[in-house]
């Protein structure tokens, strides 16, 4: 065999690996929420070495999820522009349910509606309440100042009602931020349906913390 064969038969072969490789990748769907939290670690740990995937991300997909959606995991997120959820976790089209709001507080029907349908509806094995670093709507919600009227106040009025014993004090911002988010996690499981799914190992919800300097999300 001369050289040149040899080399376009290798070429070859690590394409058809490399294929093979995504392809398993991309059809694994987690079934337990053990494996929906693994898949996301995995997910943020490719995102943030930069070595993201991208998988579920085509027209191929498109296809494939138009006639349903069966997301293994849910994410409650904040609507900050650097914390694009399925980004972060290396996800693509129809692995996630993602419900965001400025400072992602669930203490409204209309975001634990969305709780609740990715829990009951679509059954997700994983719900993850997601803060993170420099959050506007927590710095907004524990600033002493001039107040928010409108909207923009209730949310924040919400936001505050839950870190309260950090009102003032900014320079406590991120404790604020992790306080926040276990508040959120404590509001979920405190309804009794949810409750029943995590005591049944149906479900998981966990709390997260994602930094914007890093890209790393902690569990
Ligand atoms: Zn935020």
């Amino acid at each position: 065999m001369n050289k040149k064969l040899f080399l376009i038969l290798i070429g070859l072969i690590l394409s058809v690996m490399t294929f093979t490789m995504c392809k398993s990748q991309s059809q694994s769907v987690p079934s337990t929420p053990k494996e929906a939290l693994a898949e996301l670690i995995a997910g943020n740990e490719r995102y943030s070495n930069n070595k993201s995937i991208h998988s579920h991300g085509d027209m191929d997909r498109v296809t494939e999820t138009a006639p349903h959606q069966a997301p293994f995991a849910a994410v409650v997120g904040c609507s900050d522009s650097r914390v694009p959820v399925e980004l972060l976790f290396d996800q693509g089209i129809g692995d996630i349910f993602v419900i965001r709001t400025a400072g992602n507080n669930v203490n409204s029907e209309m975001v634990m509606g969305s709780v609740d349908y990715a829990i009951e509806h679509l059954g997700v094995k994983l719900l993850l309440v997601l803060g993170h670093g420099s959050c506007g709507g927590v710095t907004g919600a524990i600033s002493e100042g001039e107040e928010e009227h409108g909207n923009i106040g209730h949310l924040l009025g919400t936001i505050r009602n839950d870190v309260s014993e950090y009102v003032g004090k900014i320079e406590c911002l991120d404790a604020a931020i992790h306080h926040h988010t276990q508040v959120q996690v404590e509001r979920i499981i405190a309804y009794p349906h949810v409750a029943e799914k995590i005591a049944k190992g149906e479900l998981l919800v966990k709390k997260a913390y994602y930094d914007v300097n890093t890209g790393k999300v902690t569990f």
